[in-house]
């Protein structure tokens, strides 16, 4: 790495001090930048990398709310507007006792770059709280959201920044900020993403992360001549990433074996299909955040306290948070035989698993490429909201098949284009930065 890029990276972490994934997230992005800086002397003179990683805003609240015991509880809130350089901000709201303002900005760094890839006019955000939404009451949702939209709406807006789901967001906590939102501002706008059917969302947003990982696996699939069809399928997780990974990996021929849980991981040899798939549902709904349950259920292998790498696959999705998958995993999984591991989570694999796993010459793509569907629909949802309109589930289907395939064609290409043949993430990370940095020169110093 050149001196400017080290220096750049001892100065991040010096200025965000206790805040490990966003240097993860600056370290792996600025990496693949040194050629693109070298042939483009512009971007270091306008300064458009310490620009792309310092936040346009950040928003910290307050959020009490009242337990079903009556006791007055107070969690924090936040909203990184990272980057509007080629649309609003636009990225999910993550409820997870995990979430710091740290892993936030990591997160809506990422986003900046996923947004550009999806070929749609986003800019980069992202938001949460460190509520845990395990075991709480409806009620208690409710107000939380409740409390949480009272401060966020004032920043918020159609054009401005949309919000969507995430982590412990789903349908349900979108539709009471949404309520909230539409009360305070006494206007009916497509504010968030991830709606209900009928009052504004879009076919196919539940499932588009997981459909769009697999759609984007494929692909990579396709390059060396091989498909879903037959492979054995380790997916991590049980939320709605890897339920819609599950049900389009089935649907393609494959077994899917695994997913998992805080809790540990289920080996469903037969395959998780058929009403399995909708169990993955009603576990979720349960809100008790674990996987056990499936076991006890289908009679099948649980494995507490354990992540699902051990297992011998072809295809390994993680799909569940950040640094889930590490170095000892990916030797297992290498050492299996898997051939492609497609982040369906935001960064699940550490830097050092990721390096593993690239030398040994098996498939990689960073989350920020292929699990892009999810927010790239949000963006034909948008679409449809403004034209007071709604897609079929074909029509919404086929675009996400299609901007999947496009931004495939975008990491393969610009990575040959930079000397990195096969390189998925050089490839994603410059493309997505020179789409953000042309925008941002373009508007001049803003
Ligand atoms: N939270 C999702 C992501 O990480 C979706 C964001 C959105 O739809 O705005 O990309």
């Amino acid at each position: 790495m050149s001196g400017y890029l080290k220096d750049l990276i001892s100065e991040v972490k010096a200025k965000n001090p206790a805040e490990p994934e966003f240097h993860q997230a600056v370290e792996e992005v600025t990496d693949s930048l040194e050629k693109v800086l070298e042939i483009h002397p512009e971007y270091r003179a306008a300064s458009i990398l310490e620009r792309i990683i310092e936040p346009e805003r950040v928003i910290s609240f307050r959020v009490p709310w009242i337990n079903d015991q009556g006791e007055v509880k107070v969690n924090r809130g936040y909203r990184i507007e990272m980057n509007s350089a080629i649309g609003p901000y636009k990225g999910g709201i993550r409820f997870h006792p995990s979430v710091t303002l740290g892993s936030l900005k990591f997160l809506a760094f990422e986003q900046t770059f996923k947004n550009a890839l999806t070929t749609l006019p986003m800019g980069g955000g992202k938001g949460g709280s460190d509520f845990d939404p395990r075991g709480k009451s409806d009620g208690e949702v409710m107000r939380f959201c409740q409390s949480f939209m009272c401060e966020l709406f004032r920043h918020i807006g159609p054009s401005t920044d949309v919000p969507a789901g995430d982590i412990g967001v789903g349908a349900r906590e979108i539709g009471y900020m949404f309520g909230m939102y539409k009360k305070l501002r006494n206007e009916f706008t497509g504010v968030l993403t991830g709606k209900g059917l009928n009052w504004g969302g879009s076919l196919v947003r539940p499932e588009a992360t997981g459909y769009g990982v697999v759609y984007f696996a494929s692909e990579m699939l396709q390059t060396r001549g091989l498909s879903f069809e037959g492979k054995t399928v380790a997916v991590s997780g049980f939320g709605n990433v890897a339920w819609g990974a599950v049900t389009k990996a089935t649907e393609l021929g494959a077994k899917v074996v695994t997913i998992s849980g805080p809790d540990g991981y289920i080996f469903d040899p037969e395959g998780i299909n058929g009403e399995k798939i909708k169990f993955m549902l009603e576990m979720r709904a349960r809100g008790k955040d674990m996987v056990k349950d499936y076991a006890d259920k289908y009679n099948v292998e649980y494995f507490p306290g354990k992540r699902p790498w051990e297992v011998k696959v072809d295809i390994a999705l993680p799909c569940a948070i950040q640094n889930e998958l590490n170095e000892d995993d990916a030797k297992n999984l290498i050492n299996n035989g898997c051939i492609c591991v497609c982040e369906g989570a935001n960064m699940p694999c550490t830097p050092q698993a990721v390096h593993l796993i690239q030398i040994s010459g098996l498939l990689y793509s960073p989350g920020k490429a292929s699990n892009a569907g999810g927010v790239a629909v949000s963006g034909l949802e948008m679409a449809q909201n403004s034209m007071r309109y709604n897609w079929t589930r074909d029509e919404v289907d086929n675009r996400l098949k299609l901007i999947m395939h496009s931004i495939h064609k975008a990491c393969t290409e610009t990575a040959e284009r930079y000397g990195a043949k096969g390189n998925y993430v050089t490839g994603a990370n410059i493309t997505g930065f020179l789409k953000v940095a042309n925008a941002m020169m373009d508007q001049g110093i803003v």
